[in-house]
């Protein structure tokens, strides 16, 4: 069989070895009769097997789900400028460590420092793999085996077993709470400090909102409280931002620099929610309590990778020009993005999306929400516009509509929507203009 030149041929792609195994399953399925040997026959079934053996698992999908920071899509896009980056640091050796005019060892967080303390007021930074961990470090670095204060209203669970409970007991803290669930006041802050205590942690409601008769302190008013009796003020800002979000008509969320400067000795935050970078967990505040957390043996287990680092370098000096960030910064240009233009997407698109369905669906344009996703501003939404699709009135549509959103998932690159009041749902907030082509090219295979 390797002798037929076409059988020969997948040798380049996938190796010997791997051809060889699959030609032993093809000689199998002739010896039960279930295959022709012929060559057509043997290609096509070695082809076939090959294939699926060597697809990758992680593929790239069209999230069309409304929620622009999925966190189990792999939240934010990078942008090209940190891609080239990041290729050109995986391609070659780098200063990752290794301070040049010295000829020495150097720090490989120095690379985003300058960037990080310029944007947020900081006085140093400390990188790591996300802020989960940024958020265990600076409890392992600074408080293990003394108490932290936290608000019973913060006590925050983000997806996914991220639970503040949870992580001080791991970093080795002893959690104090006070307050109530809806209402915390300073005074509850003062009278829990003692001789044990190291920290007052605040955790921003990521994915949750506390409304109506409620009360929490702010970072202000516990610095105030914290400096006298001199214990640290640590904020968990989960999202973060860079930026104020406010300047491209988005509400406002809570930035590292705002949290600086109202005086929180650390900020923690992540690097793939809204400031758009790759998946990191940035600690950012005052020189001492880095240098610290700096020096734990647990920095090295968590530290990142060049890869990353090159990508969130690449990343920051978009930040010193909001106009070009909203151009280059896909988070942002997304977000931001104003509903005519997605709406505008719709038409273009609705005729060839129609075009490959039968007639007993009904598919149309019509308004909704899309949201920022990974716990940032979870109340807040875009107004934005979806392609929906409706099975018409036939016994068990609910069965055909599900059916239809797995068409779309099991489309080459994959469609993501969701199904809400009977519909199908693609919100087209993230399919992007230069998007479109690869889009629409595959929808003929919805026929099949
Ligand atoms: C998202 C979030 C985290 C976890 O951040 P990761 O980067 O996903 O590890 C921690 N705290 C808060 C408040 C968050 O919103």
């Amino acid at each position: 069989m390797l002798k037929w030149p076409s059988v020969a041929a997948l040798e380049a792609g996938f190796g010997r070895a791997p051809l060889v195994d699959a030609l032993r399953g093809v000689a199998g399925a002739i010896r039960d009769g279930a295959l022709a040997a012929n060559e057509a026959s043997v290609v096509g079934a070695a082809s076939a097997d090959l294939h699926r053996r060597f697809a990758p698992s992680q593929k790239r999908v069209f999230n069309l789900t409304g929620t622009v920071l999925h966190t189990n899509l792999g939240r934010a896009l990078i942008a090209e400028e940190a891609i080239a980056a990041a290729v050109d640091a995986m391609r070659h050796a780098t200063t990752l460590e290794y301070k040049l005019v010295e000829g020495r060892r150097g720090e490989r967080d120095r690379h985003i420092e300058g960037w990080l303390t310029e944007l947020t007021g900081a006085e140093a930074v400390s990188a790591v793999n996300n802020n989960a961990a940024a958020v265990f470090l600076v409890l392992a670095a600074l408080a293990r085996g003394k108490d932290v204060i936290v608000s019973r209203g913060e006590l925050v669970e983000i997806g996914g077993s991220f639970r503040i409970p949870d992580i001080m007991r791991e970093a080795g803290c002893r959690l104090v709470e006070v307050g109530t669930t809806n209402r915390t006041h300073l005074a509850d802050y003062e009278r829990a400090i003692g001789a044990d205590t190291a920290l007052i942690m605040k955790v921003h409601c990521s994915n949750y909102a506390v409304k109506g008769f409620t009360k929490s302190v702010g970072i202000a008013e516990l610095t105030g409280l914290a400096r006298k009796k001199g214990i640290a003020v640590v904020e968990d800002l989960g999202s973060g931002t860079l930026a104020d979000l406010r300047r491209y008509g988005l509400p406002y969320e809570p930035t590292a620099a705002a949290s600086i400067k109202a005086g929180a000795d650390i900020v923690t935050f992540s690097g793939d929610k809204l400031l758009g970078g790759p998946q990191a967990g940035f600690i950012a505040g005052r020189k001492d309590l880095v240098a610290r957390i700096s020096k734990h043996p647990m920095k090295r287990a968590l530290r990142l990778d060049k890869i990353r680092l090159a990508a969130i370098e690449a990343t920051l000096p978009l930040y010193a020009d909001p106009e070009r960030l909203r151009e280059k910064l896909p988070t942002i240009r997304l977000l931001a993005r104003p509903a005519e233009d997605i709406h505008t997407a719709g038409e273009r698109l609705l005729p060839v999306i129609t075009a490959n369905l039968p007639s007993s669906v009904a598919v149309e344009i019509a308004p909704c929400h899309s949201q920022i996703g990974s716990g940032a501003l979870p109340l807040d939404l875009m107004p934005s516009f979806a392609i929906t699709f409706a099975v018409k009135r036939v016994r068990g549509s609910g069965a055909k509509l599900e059916a239809l959103a797995a068409a779309f998932r099991v489309l080459p690159v994959p469609v993501i929507g969701r199904i809400a009041d009977g519909r199908l749902w693609l919100d087209l907030r993230c399919l992007e203009a230069h998007d479109e082509p690869a889009f629409t090219a595959q929808l003929t295979a919805l026929r099949a």
